[in-house]
């Protein structure tokens, strides 16, 4: 990996940081109505990633293996990285797992330019 990537990969851990900082305190704030809890995988099936975190994970994983991990399989609908309803590389899980069921306000592509819309 060059320097320049390990910059990238460098800026992308810290939003990382701070993106679950922040899921941490929403869910805190909604803790009385969120659905989440360990052992629930439900949402862990149909997503994608952005390429830097693909980058990551592939090179968090090299360095430090999970215990436990099956084989890529394309044609899965369950996220491959789930055994046994836990998450084998929670440290470096995306920000789409990071996120998943905070009530998160997104701008809307579709719509007039200032317009939001509400998610959960
Ligand atoms: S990376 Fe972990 S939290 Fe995210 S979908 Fe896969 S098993 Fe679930």
């Amino acid at each position: 990996m060059n320097e320049k990537a390990r910059e990238e990969l460098a800026k992308y851990r810290q939003l990382r940081d701070e993106v679950s900082e922040l899921s941490e305190k929403l869910a805190n704030l909604h803790k009385d109505q969120m659905a989440c809890k360990k052992g629930c995988s439900e949402c862990c099936m149909n997503f994608q990633i952005l390429p830097v975190e693909y980058f990551a994970i592939l090179d968090e994983l090299r360095k430090n293996p999970p215990a436990q991990y099956r084989e890529l399989d394309d044609e899965a609908e369950e996220c491959n990285f789930l055994i046994d309803d836990l998450c084998q590389i929670y440290a470096s899980r995306p920000f789409i797992c990071r996120t998943h069921g905070l009530p998160l306000l997104y701008m809307n592509q579709g719509a007039m330019p200032g317009s939001y819309r509400l998610v959960r």
